[in-house]
């Protein structure tokens, strides 16, 4: 597939202040979201995954690495970037939170537009954008104000606003984390629904893997500022093989008699002092299990693993099979 938007050896590194450390919060990544598909990015708070989405609607500039669309680097211009977002655009995870109680559904949708400049066909747009959203009759939500609305109904508008522009890519950072369960599988149905039909192009972050299993066709895990492990949902959720994504997974009862989840201990991860070699390591349950001579060979305290490439499945772990990771070099 080609690509719709993808990360290229992608670095963010917030400077530290008053003495601290810089943070990397994402540290060289690859990551491709090919036209009309959905890619979950899947990890624990705290991960890089949220500055990793900003960087890719270029709300956050890089500190090193490029994002590119549709095949052609992204300019930081205020023009380039402008021009940019009206084809990538945010979704938040707090709908209440992005719209402004003063402002009516109408105004809220056809804000994009007219920062846009789009003004011809105005009430056509906003009205096209509610429908394509699933606010039906339109016209009936256009007077709205926020507090007439539910979570669900205030996510769609944030939506409608989002496809008032006409976007090929949108990326969602917890698009429906503060939803209750029955609105959030109404929205996840909306986003396939909209790649289905007009071919867009998502990138999901979440850190549920229900979500994940059901909206999308790849998967990305990242951990620390990296993707430790991609492939297609299957791959990654039904036959997982980094340690990481397996303890991420092992939380899911099975209903097995003999169910245990790996619990990750040791400190939570600090991208302002990321481990050597693995950065895993510290709290990798398959390192600590290795066997002496193993251990000596996998060097995971020693050995830096290889940046993963933006195709195909990839699991970067020293204890895996090493072909797999040759091939990512
Ligand atoms: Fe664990 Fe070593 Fe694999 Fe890292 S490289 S995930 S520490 S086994
Ligand atoms: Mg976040």
């Amino acid at each position: 597939r080609p690509a719709a938007l993808e990360a290229r050896d992608l670095s963010v590194v917030y400077p530290g202040s008053r003495g601290r450390a810089p943070a990397r919060a994402v540290d060289g990544v690859n990551l491709r979201i090919g036209q009309g598909e959905i890619v979950a990015l899947i990890g624990e708070s705290g991960c890089g995954k949220s500055t990793l989405a900003r960087a890719l609607v270029g709300l956050v500039k890089p500190t090193s690495g490029q994002v590119l669309y549709q095949d052609t680097p992204l300019g930081y211009s205020a023009k380039a970037l402008k021009q940019y977002r009206r084809h990538t655009q945010l979704v938040l995870q707090d709908p209440g939170g992005a719209l402004n109680p003063k402002q009516n559904v109408y105004d809220a949708v056809a804000l994009g537009p007219r920062l846009h400049g789009l003004r011809d066909g105005l009430p056509e747009r906003v009205h096209g954008a509610l429908a394509r959203a699933g606010l039906r009759p339109p016209e009936e939500f256009a007077g709205r104000y926020p507090h007439e609305l539910s979570g669900g109904q205030q996510q769609r508008v944030v939506i409608a606003g989002v496809l008032a522009l006409d976007p090929r890519v949108i990326v969602a950072d917890e698009p429906v984390a503060s939803l209750d369960a029955s609105v959030r599988g109404e929205i996840l149905k909306l986003i396939l629904h909209l790649r289905d039909e007009l071919g867009l192009s998502a990138l999901v972050v979440s850190h549920d893997l229900g979500l994940a299993w059901n909206i999308a066709d790849r998967v990305a895990v990242m951990y620390l500022g990296r993707i430790v492990e991609q492939g297609t949902v299957e791959e990654v959720l039904l036959r997982p093989q980094h340690p990481y994504t397996k303890a991420l997974l092992s939380v899911i009862p099975t209903g097995a008699e003999d169910w245990r989840p790996t619990l990750l201990t040791g400190e939570p991860p600090d991208p302002t002092a990321i481990p050597a070699g693995c950065r895993f390591h510290p709290r990798c349950g398959r390192w600590a299990a290795a066997s002496e001579p193993e251990r000596a060979e996998a060097a995971c305290d020693r050995r830096e693993l290889p940046v993963l490439a933006a195709d195909g499945y990839r699991a970067a772990c020293h204890l895996l099979h090493t072909d797999a990771l040759t091939e990512s070099v």
